[in-house]
């Protein structure tokens, strides 16, 4: 979840925790975009300036919110060259979690950004899907990253390769098992174009077989977003073939069952 030192997010970390108790939630975590080495790199995440002002917003929920578990991630966007910056921002705080994300298919184009959909008329689907996945592939080669976040964001906006893309999939999820990295269920996909959860059945349930490890995200930019469809990601989760899940304190990996709801 998020909070507005990403300017694109509303609430303050101890609301989104109101709103987690108010819905019965035993556990939260935070994950804001992480700082990139430039603070102009672009305008949707916090400057690394931040960092610490961060932390101490979710350490503030944490005390007005004692009866609930709140985890402190980040959610860090993967480019090849940043690998040392990510380490450096490791070494900051006490995190419990970080989510790679791969948003970012060269400096300049973010395959989610709106204001950059007309790039995406430039080049066939599959060339897109293709460069995010081999990009993915290495964030979970990287060993920088607990979970990687909403895998298959290069649907977000519906436009979908006709060709079969299972051999992506399965180089992803290869790396991903072989370097112990889970993937989450992130139900904001149900809020964009392709109107489904990230990642799709088809790749959920190849990563169910891999033996991936599940996390589960709202990735809430809003108080009334903390916790939105996850009966519907649990759901999926158990029809996928997952039987358990798991969570990430000071970044080391614990197995819990399925939650009921
Ligand atoms: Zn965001
Ligand atoms: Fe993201």
């Amino acid at each position: 979840m998020h909070t507005p030192l990403c300017r694109h997010a509303t609430g303050e970390p101890w609301e989104y925790a109101a709103q987690a108790r108010q819905l019965g939630l035993p556990e939260i975590g935070f994950a804001d975009h992480g700082p990139m080495p430039r603070d102009d790199f672009d305008d949707w995440r916090m400057k690394a300036g931040e960092l610490g002002e961060y932390v101490a917003r979710v350490e503030r929920a944490r005390r007005d919110h004692p009866q609930l578990v709140i985890k402190l991630g980040l959610e860090v966007d993967y480019l090849p060259g940043c690998e040392d910056w990510i380490r450096e921002l490791a070494g900051r705080h006490p995190w419990d979690y970080f989510i790679g994300s791969v948003h970012y298919l060269s400096e300049s184009w973010a395959i989610d950004n709106p204001a950059q959909l007309a790039r995406w008329k430039e080049r066939a689907p599959l060339e897109v899907w293709t460069a995010y996945f081999e990009r993915l592939t290495q964030a979970a080669e990287s060993g920088l990253f607990d979970i990687l976040g909403h895998v298959d964001l290069c649907k977000k906006f519906a436009i979908y390769p006709p060709e079969d893309c299972t051999p992506l999939y399965h180089r992803f999820l290869q790396a991903a098992r072989r370097h112990g990295v889970a993937i989450e269920i992130n139900t904001a996909g149900l809020r964009k174009d392709c109107r489904e959860l990230y990642p799709g059945f088809h790749l959920l349930q190849l990563a169910a077989q891999a033996g991936v490890p599940l996390t589960f995200g709202s990735d809430a930019h809003a108080p009334n977003e903390v916790g939105l469809n996850f009966a519907e990601a649990v759901a999926q989760a158990r029809r996928a073939g997952y039987t358990q899940c798991c969570r990430f304190t000071r970044r080391q990996r614990q197995v819990a069952p399925l939650p009921l709801s």
